[in-house]
């Protein structure tokens, strides 16, 4: 594989940026793309090139393969990254770029195939080791089924879909009467949300955490973890603030977690970056599922690990395998993310629009990923995430006060954004503490009424 001279940038917003920023420090050039609404982003201002794809609508640009595929063919780009979301984990999608012989900065494409089905991921892992959430051995196919199955695992249990993603095509049913009416509804929804209705039933757990490990193989059969994240609190499944080491999780609790699943990357012969999703509840790790992309939290692993995270899946696209055996990575110190959305900070209505005033905070590690400027008028059709907030620390304690000073410098002026809700939940004494599960937000929210 020749080294990549030119790298078609398949995103917009932060990762488009952070991506953009890797290559340009190994001498890659870039080529944005953008949607009408998008000309003036800073992504497109700041790549060397920029190919205008379609109008807003993400279907018609950012989703548009043959528009994608003709500006990597008049830009002369040689390799794709796709970022997160939009096309990261289309398995279509990455076989079309490489039969244009193009390369492309991901998995494998049977890997994406496979893990994005949530049914055939959950199978994939049993077979490689990883414990499971109790549950159905595949999709469901009727009521009855369901039924007996719920008998079995001993209810409350959840409805998921097996092409869900972003915490939608969930349902949590609390019994027998119930499961009908939530099953079909579930199916109606995924079919609505991703064009399939198969589901599949999980045991649904009372009060687990979310602990993600993040993993890269060199798809030759190496493979490496670098620790995990702790994406506990979350609103409607969604995470909202992402740390890493997790507070509960100790250096054998991770050497060995952190063991296996490396060992089951190198088994598949993975290829480029992932994260082994799990719920953790009395001590027990259960895998609920895989993504084949670089994840929204990855910095927090940079931070801790020191790791250029896009900078290695170049490296692995490139055919230069891993730069780390696994006894060379080290964590060091603490690290927390926060999710900065233009939504209202107590309703969570989007609020885009005109940012009138911008000041990101700065001093000791303290890291701002984002796409916003003074006078950029922040689009209606997307994602509501405007940036992300990355602080450093050699304690928790440190970490937490350090980034409860970068929130307070942070202007952002003109539209809502949830700054506000990450620096209430930051006071709070148990969260403060570690001592926070998937539900906690949530919780904490309804107390706020
Ligand atoms: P998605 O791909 O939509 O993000 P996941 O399977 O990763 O779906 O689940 C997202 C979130 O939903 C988890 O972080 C957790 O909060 C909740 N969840 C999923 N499965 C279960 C379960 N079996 N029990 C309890 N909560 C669950």
């Amino acid at each position: 594989m020749p080294d990549i001279q030119k790298v078609l940038i398949a995103n917009r917003g932060e990762i488009a940026l952070r991506i953009h920023r890797a290559c340009h420090e190994m001498g890659i050039r870039t080529v944005a793309v953008h949607s009408t609404a998008d000309a003036d982003a800073m992504h497109v201002r700041l790549a060397d090139e920029a190919v205008c794809i379609g109008p807003p609508s993400a279907t018609d640009s950012y989703l548009n393969i043959p528009n994608i595929i003709s500006a990597a063919e008049i830009a002369h780009a040689d390799a794709i990254h796709p970022g997160y979301g939009f096309l990261s984990e289309n398995a279509q999608f990455a076989e079309i770029v490489e039969a244009h012989n193009l390369i492309w900065i991901g998995p494998k494409p049977e890997h994406i195939r496979t893990m994005g089905d949530k049914v055939e991921a959950k199978r994939t892992a049993g077979a490689l080791g990883l414990p499971l959430v109790p549950g159905s051995d595949g999709a469901i196919e009727d009521v009855a089924e369901a039924k007996r199955l719920a008998r079995d695992i001993g209810y409350p249990v959840i409805i998921k879909a097996a092409s869900g993603g972003g915490g939608r095509g969930m349902k949590v049913c609390a019994s027998e009467d119930q499961l009908k009416t939530l099953m079909a509804q579930a199916g109606s929804e995924a079919k609505a949300a991703f064009g399939d209705a198969t589901v599949y039933m999980e045991k649904y757990l009372g009060d687990p955490r979310h602990i993600e490990f993040q993993v890269f193989g060199d798809g030759e059969g190496n493979a490496i973890h670098l620790g995990e994240r702790d994406c506990s609190l979350q609103r409607r499944h969604q995470k909202v603030l992402e740390e890493a080491p997790s507070p509960v999780i100790s250096a054998e609790q991770r050497a060995e977690m952190g063991g296996i699943v490396a060992k089951a990357m190198a088994e598949m012969g993975y290829r480029g970056a992932g994260t082994i999703e799990f719920l953790y509840e009395n001590g027990e790790f259960y895998f609920i599922e895989m993504n084949t992309r670089l994840q929204v939290e990855h910095p927090v692993t940079e931070m801790i690990t020191g790791l250029d995270l896009v900078r290695e899946q170049i490296r692995i696209a490139e055919g230069k395998g891993l730069t780390l055996r696994q006894d060379d990575v080290q964590f060091r110190g603490h690290a927390i993310e926060v999710r900065i959305n233009a939504e209202d900070p107590a309703t969570f209505a989007p609020s885009p629009g005109l940012v009138k005033n911008f000041h990101a905070p700065g001093g000791m590690n303290v890291r701002v990923d984002s796409g916003l400027y003074s006078g950029y008028r922040v689009p209606p059709y997307y994602d509501s995430m405007v940036a992300k907030l990355i602080v450093y620390g050699t304690t928790r304690d440190g970490a937490m006060r350090r980034l409860r000073r970068a929130l307070e410098e942070f202007v952002i002026e003109g539209i809502r954004t949830t700054i506000p809700l990450h620096q209430a939940v930051i006071e709070d004494p148990e969260f403060l503490s570690g001592d926070y599960t998937i539900k906690w937000l949530e919780e904490w929210l309804q107390k706020q009424q």
